[in-house]
């Protein structure tokens, strides 16, 4: 076979799995920074926040825990955040909401989401006075809501999907983001209950990275959800020596069966992804 010949298969086997979808590799140099999709999962310890970005627009996941208020404000007014155009809380635990009320009167925020369920705890009603101050309603998320970031990037409601659960964890509003051929989903703290009800659901569940439920907790991230979501890429956002031992060694043996790359805060510090809708990279 001549160098031509092989050159051309090579072409062709380069172009085919291109047209595959979005793929972990390296992103192309010609990708314009205005059209690039930044995801941070930032290292609040023992909790939840997710940093999404594109062209201006912000969305931003859960707050962190109180403990780490002054980090996760420092950290979006690094990146240059003034305005939160979407701010979701998945469910009023202080692993998630601990520092919202900052993040509320630190930032212009335009939409706040959260689910149908209420807590007595102080972080919970600072969460509130913040809101009431500044004018906010709360807008019910619930399954089959769409949130559009920008032009091509919606952001789908994908559970809860009953209006009782008796675990708040299981409340908690679980997102798939779709940009171009890219997924990514965010499960908050969602727990198996709430996986098998997507999976009933028959929802679309296959995407490129997969934020674990629950801090990688043995009670999220079952055989099945995994089967269906099989990510690229598995993202875990727990605290270092945290005393609840997540992730679990369970979840870990799964992630590691299967042909996954394995992002942890605790392990990584903060994680931040890339994408241009046809790939994606780990800054
Ligand atoms: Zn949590």
């Amino acid at each position: 076979m001549n160098n031509k010949k092989l050159l051309i298969i090579f072409l062709i086997i380069t172009i085919s799995f291109s047209l595959k979808g979005c793929s972990s590799v390296s992103l192309n140099n010609e990708i314009k920074a205005d059209n690039l999709l930044k995801i941070h999962y930032i290292d609040v310890g023992q909790g939840d926040s997710i940093l999404i970005s594109i062209n201006g627009k912000n969305m931003l996941i859960d707050s962190g825990s109180a403990v780490k208020e002054e980090y996760i404000v420092k950290y979006l007014k690094k990146q240059g955040i003034k305005k939160l155009h979407h701010v979701i809380a998945t469910h009023p635990h202080e692993d998630h909401i601990g520092s919202m009320s900052s993040i509320i009167s630190n930032f212009n925020v335009e939409n706040f989401y959260a689910p149908k369920i209420t807590s007595s705890t102080n972080y919970f009603n600072n969460m509130i006075d913040e809101l009431m101050k500044k004018g906010l309603k709360i807008q019910v998320a619930s399954s089959g809501k769409k949130i559009q970031l920008y032009d091509n990037v919606i952001c789908e409601i994908i559970a809860p999907n009953s209006t009782t659960y008796e675990n708040t964890n299981n409340y908690s509003v679980v997102l798939k983001l779709t940009y171009g051929k890219c997924s990514f989903i965010f499960t908050g703290d969602a727990e198996a209950i709430s996986e098998n009800e997507m999976l009933s659901n028959n929802t679309n569940l296959k995407c490129d990275v997969l934020k674990l439920g629950h801090h990688g907790s043995s009670t999220s991230t079952t055989d099945s959800f995994l089967e269906k979501a099989s990510p690229k890429i598995a993202i875990i956002s727990c605290g270092k020596n945290n005393p609840f031992r997540h992730p679990s060694k369970k979840t870990i043996g799964k992630i590691k069966s299967k042909d996954m790359q394995v992002y942890r805060t605790d392990i990584d510090g903060d994680i931040v992804l890339l994408s241009n809708g046809s790939f994606i990279k780990k800054q």
